[in-house]
C-alpha cells in the first residue's frame, strides 16, 4: 500500500490531522515525532515540518529514508507575492525557487550549485489532485470556516491559484523586501521558508511531491497582524479540508 507522508508547517495544522487518525503510533526520529498510522483508509506518515530549509529539509529526509513514503504533501501558510494572491487564497505551487541562493559569480544566481537548475518541480498530477481538492473546499469556505470567520478577515471567493513558490530563511515582513523578491523572481506568487527545501529532497530521492500554502499575509509592513487567530481560525481549517477532500478524491480514482 502507498504510505503518504504528510508535513504540516504549523502545530495547529499537525493537531487536526492527527484528530483525524483513529491508530496513529509515534516513532521519534531525530528529536521529531513522526505519527504513523491512517487517515480515511490510507497509510499515512504526519510529522511537524519545522520551519526554515535546513530543519524541513531534514523531516523530508527522515520521511523517506526511514518511513519509505512514496508520497510527499506538504501543508502550511504563505506570504502572497502575486498580484491577485489574496490573503484567504491557497496556492498550490507548480515549482519552487530558494530566493536566497546565491553562489554568483561562480552560478547563476538561484541555481542550487551541482544540480543545474534554479527550479525544482512539484508533480504534475499531485498538485492538479491539490488544486482541484482546493477548489472543492474553497467553493464552501462559508461551510468550512462559518460565515463569522470569513467577515472577519474579510474573505471574499477566496481562489486557488497555481504557481511558482519561493522559499527562504527569512520570514519577509517588510515591503521593501518583498518588492525586491518580486523585482528578482517576477513569476512568484507566494513566499515561505520550507517548499524549495522539500522539493529538492524529494527530487534527489525521485519521490512525487507537492505543496497546498493558504496566504496568511501579503509579505508586507503588516505581515504580522493576526497571524496566530489565522492560522487557527482560517489556514488549519483549510489544510485539513483539502487534504480531507483529496483523500476522498483519490479512493474514487
Ligand atoms: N508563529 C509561528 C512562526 C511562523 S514562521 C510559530 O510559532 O510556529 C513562518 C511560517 O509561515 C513558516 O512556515 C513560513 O513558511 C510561513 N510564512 C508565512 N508568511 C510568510 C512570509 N511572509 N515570509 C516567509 N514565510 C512565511
Amino acid at each position: 500500500m502507498a504510505v503518504i507522508g504528510i508535513m504540516s508547517a504549523m502545530h495547529e495544522e499537525l493537531a487536526a490531522v492527527l484528530a483525524r487518525m483513529p491508530d496513529e503510533q509515534r516513532v521519534t526520529v531525530a528529536g521529531r515525532d513522526f505519527w504513523v498510522g491512517h487517515w480515511q483508509g490510507h497509510a499515512v506518515v504526519a510529522v511537524l515540518s519545522r520551519i526554515g530549509k535546513v530543519a524541513a529539509a531534514t523531516t523530508a529526509t527522515v520521511l523517506l529514508e526511514r518511513f519509505q513514503v512514496d508520497t510527499l504533501v506538504f501543508t502550511g501558510v504563505a506570504g502572497g507575492m502575486g498580484s491577485g494572491v489574496r490573503v484567504g487564497d491557497v496556492v498550490v505551487a507548480n515549482g519552487f525557487v530558494q530566493h536566497d541562493m546565491d553562489a554568483s559569480p561562480l552560478f547563476p544566481r538561484h541555481e542550487v550549485p551541482l544540480y543545474g537548475r534554479a527550479r525544482f518541480e512539484a508533480d504534475v498530477n499531485l498538485s492538479a489532485q491539490l488544486a482541484e481538492a482546493g477548489q472543492q473546499v474553497l467553493a464552501k469556505a462559508a461551510q468550512h470556516l462559518g460565515a463569522g470567520t470569513l467577515a472577519d478577515f474579510q474573505l471574499d471567493s477566496p481562489r486557488v491559484h497555481q504557481g511558482l513558490v519561493i522559499s527562504g530563511d527569512r520570514f519577509v515582513a517588510t515591503s521593501t523586501e518583498s518588492q525586491a523578491l518580486r523585482l528578482a523572481l517576477p513569476d512568484a506568487l507566494a513566499v515561505e521558508m520550507e517548499g524549495a527545501a522539500v522539493a529538492q529532497v524529494c527530487h534527489d530521492y525521485a519521490v512525487p511531491f507537492a505543496a497546498v500554502r493558504t496566504i496568511s499575509d501579503r509579505a508586507d509592513d503588516a505581515a504580522h497582524t493576526d497571524f496566530n487567530r489565522f492560522i487557527r481560525e482560517v489556514a488549519s481549517r483549510y489544510s485539513l479540508a483539502i487534504l480531507s477532500q483529496w483523500l476522498t478524491n483519490r479512493r474514487s480514482d
